[in-house]
Formats: structure tokens, C-alpha cells, sequence
């Protein structure tokens, strides 16, 4: 059986002690293993501070780009070859295994597009000078430098491809080095992708390494200098949130873990109608697509009282029609989770919420055979009805509830608001008067906001992450903040305000004197 080595230092090494065996989630058959014990993290971490860093910050942000831009042209040129690994570990369906493959090239390509735009410079300068004193001459400039650490990105097992790369892409293009710890369990992808960035020799040395197997103590290792990225469960989450080193340091941390998206249907979208079969497509889509394993999956569908059972049974007909099977098979719609311990947990997760509501299709029982396969699953809950776990649980698997609410755009913002924080909610109505109310009493709670419109072509629903705009959310969903173009730079970068005489600061940075 083939063994992962990580890349570290600059060269393949494996590490020794017990490994863990990374399967295929259809038919378990064991694909490869790993183990990242004793493999001498303080050293690689210093690595690739003291090669990668110096490396990254004399190019200027164009060559930052430049260098994306082979990144993506390196998995372009495999993408067959990582389509068929995403298949075989991840439980993807082909269509699957392309979000996460493209998605990882068109974000790597959107940010080589934003170097070249950034041009010549080597840090950013942030907003327009200010006059500090009575005379002009006393003045204040921010700028942006890249920091002298390390960017550690801590990956979800659900996007090996896209989640490496658009961590890597921020990162890389602030100036700062990275090392990428994908998930275990789905591993393969992330360490395709590393082999040919190293095969191709895209990077500098030490710019990018990748560590597979059991994190270890990786957080803890990290000091003022260096930042850390995390996608994963909240719970884990919290605890490298808490680490000593992590709070006396001020090791910039961000999180994005997890998240009871809403869909909100308008009282004016009538069943049958365009905006209504918008809806009911994205809602069937991201409760399928990677059997629902999407961090921005739809959650909770609210509906207006007196469509609900009409919705119920239009989207238990859509969940009747997928098929699910082994990925490998083009007429499967839907494949298993990815691992065991993810079917236990949506198990776990069908039976909290329907000890509060009912089962209005399908059924998290066991599927005879191999594979970690379960059905979609619709709850249905009463309107105004008290249950906690629908607003508290997020069953990471083809699963949704429903919620009716009273068609009042500030009642659904209110049910919306107790999930404690998501990463996007959608909201699906023309009524200028229900949108005010739902849009904006939704925001505070919402990373993303997405109007579903049917005049929108070839529109992604909101389960799509697009680098132009931020992806994270407050509360529940981390409290973190990715992509969103340049803005996501800032969180790899020192902002230093440099404050004394004008003509100087302007020299020192470049700037025409006026
Ligand atoms: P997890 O157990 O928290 O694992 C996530 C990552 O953290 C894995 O790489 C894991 O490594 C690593 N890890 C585990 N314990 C760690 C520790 N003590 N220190 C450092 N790293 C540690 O999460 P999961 O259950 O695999 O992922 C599913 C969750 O991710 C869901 O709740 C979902 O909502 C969330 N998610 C969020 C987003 C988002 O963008 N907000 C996106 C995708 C998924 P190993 O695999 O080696 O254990």
C-alpha cells in the first residue's frame, strides 16, 4: 500500500509509529496510509520561516501572482488525474470532485490576477495619507508588510483541493510561507497536488510545505510572528483557539467551522413559479451535492406557513429521484460520506433533531454493504415550534430542515438569527419591503447574504464560495474571514502606521510628493 510522506524542509519524508489507513469511502478498501509521528515539526515550521519567507518578500506581488498562476496550471494539467483520486477518497461524484478541482484553479487564478494588479510592490499601502499636524509636513501613513512568520493552514477533510489552495493563495500572495496540514482522512488529493507543485517546481524552497497525518502539536508551536488558519469543527476549533502559546503570543488565529445556513423563501415566490423552482433547485443541490458535506450547505429552509407542505413534498420528490452509490458509477447522483466517523455523527445528528421533529423523507438507517453510505434525509418541524437542536446541531451529511414561519421577512430573520451565526444565508423573494426586513435583519448574523434570483445565469446558489467575496461568519461559523479579493491579504500582513515627516515617508515608499 502506498505511503504519504509530507513535505517538509524542503523534501519528502515519511515519519515512522503507527499509521492511519486512508480508504475508499464507497468500498473501504484501503488506499493508503500515513503517519506524521516523529517527523520534527519545530524545525520544518523554522524552515520555512527562514527559506520561505526571505524568499516570498523580495519578489514583488506580480511575481507572487506569476508563481499562482503555475500553481494552477500545474493542477490544470492533472486535473483528470485529481478528479480520480477525489473520487476514490473523497466519496465525490465526478461533478463533486470538479467544485473542489476547479475550485482550487479558478481561485488560484483569480489571485494571480489580483498580483499583476498589485504590480511592483512589495507591501500595500493602505489607505490615503493623513495631515497630523498644523503644517502638512507632520504626517501618517499606513502600510501593510508581510509578516515574518509562518502561515500554518489547517484544512476540513470535504475540499482537499480547493481548501489547500485558497488558503495558500492569500497567503502566498501577502508575502508569507506556508505549511498546509490537510485533513487525513482525504488526504490523497492535497498530496497529488503538493507532488506537483514540488515536481514542477513552481515554488521557491520552503514557500509551501504540507505536513500529512495527525496534526500534533502543530498549533502549539507557533509564535507572534506566525498566523494560523483552521477550517474544521467548531470544537476544535475552540481548543487551539484556547492554547497558551496561541493567546500570550497573539498568534493571529482564524477560524471557519461550522454553520447552520437558512434558505428563506419569500411569501411572493409562488410554487410553480420561477423564483420557487430556483429555490427548490439550490435547496436539492446543496443537500446532495458532496452528500452535503459543504460548510455553506443549506441547513434550514423556511418557508411560509401555507406553502410548507407543498415545499415538503416537491423537494421529497427532487430527494426521491438521487441516486446514491459508489461515485465511481455515472449514473450516482449522490456518494457516501467520507469516512466512518462522519456517518456515526449524522446518524447521531437525524436522531437529536428528530426527537424535536418529524422525518418528512428518508432515513439515516443503516444501508446494507460496504461504504459509508446514508440517504437524504428532510426533517419537518412545526411553526414557532421551540426546538433547540435544528438551530444548535449541524448534521454535516444530506440533511435539511424544514421551518415554517409566518411569510414576515423580520420573523424569518428572527428564526434565522437562532443559529448562532452562519456562513451565508439566501433569501428568495422581488418583495422590496419582505427583502428589507429579511436582508438586513439577517446581515448581523450572516457571513454572505445571497438574493437567489432565476434571471441570475448559471447561478451557483449560495453553497458556492467565490474568492472575490469574504467567506466566514460570525458566532457558531468561527468568527473568521477568508478571500474577498485584497481584503484577505490583510490577515497575513503587520498594518504599521508610519507617522513623521511627509516628504520622507513619501520617498521611503515610493509615493509622488504633491
Ligand atoms: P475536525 O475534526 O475539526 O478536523 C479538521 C482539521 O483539523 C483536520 O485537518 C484535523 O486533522 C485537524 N485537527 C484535529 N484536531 C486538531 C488539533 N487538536 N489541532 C490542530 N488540528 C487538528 O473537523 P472535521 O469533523 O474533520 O470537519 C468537519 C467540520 O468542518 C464540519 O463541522 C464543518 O462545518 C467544518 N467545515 C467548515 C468550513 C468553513 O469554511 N467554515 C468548511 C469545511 C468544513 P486530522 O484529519 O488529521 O484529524
Amino acid at each position: 500500500m502506498k505511503t504519504l510522506r509530507s513535505y517538509l524542509s524542503g523534501r519528502w519524508i515519511e515519519g515512522s509509529g503507527e499509521p492511519q489507513t486512508l480508504v475508499n469511502p464507497a468500498t473501504e478498501e484501503p488506499l493508503a496510509q500515513v503517519t506524521s509521528d516523529s517527523l520534527d515539526l519545530p524545525a520544518s515550521l523554522g524552515y520555512a520561516r527562514d527559506k520561505g519567507g526571505p524568499a516570498l518578500r523580495a519578489l514583488t506581488f506580480a511575481e507572487r501572482g506569476t508563481l499562482l498562476k503555475d500553481m494552477a496550471k500545474a493542477i490544470q494539467a492533472h486535473r483528470d488525474e485529481l478528479l480520480d483520486l477525489a473520487v476514490a477518497n473523497g466519496g465525490n461524484t465526478r461533478s463533486d470532485a470538479k467544485f473542489d478541482v476547479d475550485g482550487a484553479i479558478f481561485t488560484l487564478q483569480t489571485f494571480a490576477e489580483l498580483g499583476e494588479k498589485l504590480g511592483a510592490a512589495k507591501f500595500l499601502i493602505d489607505g490615503e495619507g493623513v495631515q497630523l499636524g498644523r503644517s502638512p509636513r507632520f504626517h501618517g501613513q499606513h502600510v501593510c508588510v508581510p509578516r515574518h512568520g509562518v502561515a500554518v493552514h489547517i484544512n476540513a477533510f470535504n475540499f482537499p483541493a480547493w481548501g489547500m489552495a485558497e488558503k495558500a493563495a492569500s497567503a502566498l500572495l501577502a508575502g508569507m510561507p506556508v505549511l498546509a496540514k490537510p485533513a487525513t482522512s482525504s488526504a490523497l488529493v492535497a498530496h497529488r497536488v503538493m507532488e506537483l507543485f514540488v515536481e514542477k517546481k513552481v515554488l521557491p524552497d520552503g514557500a509551501l510545505s504540507l505536513l500529512v497525518g495527525a496534526p500534533r502539536n502543530l498549533a502549539a508551536l507557533l509564535g507572534s510572528q506566525d498566523v494560523l488558519a483552521f477550517t474544521g469543527s467548531g470544537d476544535t476549533g475552540a481548543r487551539i483557539r484556547s492554547l497558551p502559546n496561541i493567546i500570550q503570543e497573539a498568534v493571529r488565529v482564524n477560524i471557519e467551522a461550522d454553520s447552520l445556513n437558512a434558505a428563506v423563501l419569500g411569501p411572493d415566490a409562488e410554487a410553480g413559479g420561477d423564483m420557487y423552482e430556483t429555490f427548490l433547485k439550490d435547496v436539492l443541490r446543496d443537500m446532495t451535492q458532496k452528500a452535503g458535506q459543504k460548510c455553506t450547505a443549506i441547513r434550514r429552509v423556511l418557508v411560509p406557513e401555507a406553502q410548507a407542505a407543498t415545499v415538503r413534498d416537491d423537494l421529497a420528490e427532487g430527494l426521491k429521484a438521487v441516486r446514491v452509490g459508489n461515485p465511481a458509477l455515472e449514473e450516482t447522483r449522490m456518494g457516501p460520506l467520507a469516512n466512518g466517523a462522519q456517518l456515526a455523527d449524522v446518524r447521531e445528528g437525524v436522531g437529536k433533531l428528530a426527537a424535536e421533529g418529524k422525518t418528512a423523507f428518508g432515513s439515516p438507517a443503516p444501508i446494507a454493504g460496504k461504504g459509508f453510505f446514508v440517504s437524504p434525509v428532510l426533517m419537518e418541524f412545526a411553526r414557532d415550534a421551540l426546538a433547540t437542536s435544528v438551530h444548535a446541531r449541524e448534521v454535516f451529511g444530506p440533511v435539511a430542515s424544514l421551518l415554517p414561519y409566518s411569510g414576515r421577512g423580520s420573523d424569518a430573520a428572527a428564526i434565522v438569527a437562532r443559529g448562532n451565526g452562519s456562513l451565508v444565508s439566501s433569501v428568495y423573494s422581488e418583495d422590496a419591503e419582505f427583502l428589507e426586513e429579511a436582508v438586513f435583519g439577517i446581515a448581523p448574523y450572516s457571513g454572505r447574504v445571497f438574493l437567489g434570483h432565476p434571471k441570475i445565469e448559471m447561478s451557483p446558489g449560495p453553497g458556492t464560495v467565490l474568492p472575490q467575496l469574504t467567506h466566514g461568519g460570525p458566532g457558531r461559523a468561527g468568527g473568521g474571514e477568508e478571500l474577498g479579493g485584497a481584503r484577505s491579504l490583510a490577515f497575513y500582513m503587520q498594518r504599521v502606521a508610519l507617522e513623521g515627516s511627509r516628504p520622507v515617508i513619501q520617498k521611503l515608499l515610493g509615493l509622488q510628493s504633491a
